[in-house]
């Protein structure tokens, strides 16, 4: 993979372009391909975001949501935009497959694909320029760094400066995590200079849930939170029905992993879903216990240090019975 800073000279000139994502987008990956979106048209580059997957309702605040092409739901729409395609920008995720049923059409794509990401252990033989640093907050901040860096810094408008700031809040947990870094506050400075209202981003992200949302996590923490007090950590396993009966959509359950992080002690929280399709884990760790490892090892996941994902196609009793032996396993690093 060559530098990203290679494509700066290229961006003048027009050309087809299409910015993807890894399936279910959340605030970051929406954000961070929105952003660019948003950046890029005003080259006269003609541009398609295309979400693997459906992304949740109340993302669609997002200027250029609109616009989103679901892999899933308009596919002759979306292929065509990949036969037309010169560049793939290739937004926060590194490895294909996390792109589900789009990741065969992009190994075959056949125009030049660019990486910009932040996830660990990178598949860096598939992509032709970009940029790949763990370190960084969110994609959302390196969307930013590739405006500044490319010379285009008068181009940050509302537009883009609403899509970029909604991902590095929520990828920094609301700018308390430890990869929130001075530069991602004075990033935030910058795009406040150029007219962000982060009060309406932040309400757009966090008091735009329906009344059945809040319904649900009081059932979750109530009757599927388990704690291991002796290993510090803690364990949601939600089932089929609850998903039914509260009526739960794509994107209700996310934020739910954190809760039993704020209980004092507790190290490493887990969340499984018993989706339809696969048992999705979502793990996350305050400190020195590596999620990305153990997703990795037990549930063919991955993700950053502190917060990952994996999944089983298990039953959920079996996959929470190894979680519980995995668990058991990392007694030394959990403590
Ligand atoms: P979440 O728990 O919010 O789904 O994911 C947490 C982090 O881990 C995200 O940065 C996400 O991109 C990553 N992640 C989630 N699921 C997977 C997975 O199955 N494989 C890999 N490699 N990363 C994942
Ligand atoms: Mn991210």
């Amino acid at each position: 993979m060559k530098p990203v800073e290679e494509i700066f000279p290229l961006l003048s000139a027009p050309r087809n372009i299409v910015i993807t994502m890894h399936q279910k987008p959340d605030p970051d990956a929406l954000g961070s391909s929105l952003g660019l979106y948003q950046f890029l048209i005003q080259f006269g580059h003609t541009v398609t975001v295309i979400s693997p997957t459906n992304w949740p309702t109340w993302l669609n605040w997002m200027p250029g949501s609109s616009k989103v092409i679901d892999f899933e739901l308009t596919n002759d729409k979306a292929q065509a935009a990949l036969n037309a395609a010169d560049w793939l920008f290739c937004l926060d995720f590194n490895i294909f497959t996390r792109t589900k049923n789009l990741s065969p059409r992009l190994y075959d794509f056949k125009g030049i694909k660019i990486l910009l990401d932040h996830h660990q252990q990178p598949e860096l033989a598939a992509f032709d320029y970009g940029v790949s640093n763990t370190a960084k907050s969110s994609t959302c901040e390196m969307v930013y760094d590739f405006i500044i860096t490319s010379g285009h810094h008068g181009l940050i408008n509302t537009e883009v400066a609403e899509c970029l700031y909604a991902g590095v809040m929520a990828d920094t947990g609301s700018f308390r995590f430890s990869s929130t870094t001075a530069s991602v506050h004075r990033m935030v400075a910058d795009l406040k200079d150029r007219g962000l209202d982060h009060t309406r981003v932040h309400e757009n992200i966090y008091d735009n849930f329906l009344e059945n949302r809040l319904r649900f996590i009081g059932h979750v923490l109530m009757s599927r939170m388990e704690i291991f007090y002796e290993y510090n950590a803690a364990l949601i396993a939600i089932t089929k029905k609850d998903l039914l009966r509260f009526q739960i959509k794509t994107g209700d359950t996310e934020g739910l992993v954190n809760y039993p992080l704020s209980i004092q002690g507790i190290k490493l929280a887990a969340l499984v879903i018993d989706r339809d399709e696969e048992r999705k884990w979502s793990f996350r760790s305050k400190g020195g216990f590596d999620t990305n490892t153990f997703a990795r090892k037990y549930f063919n996941g991955g993700g950053h240090f502190n917060a990952s994902g994996g999944r089983s196609s298990e039953s959920l009793e079996r996959t929470v019975e190894q979680f519980k032996i995995a668990m058991k396993e990392n007694v030394a690093q959990l403590q």
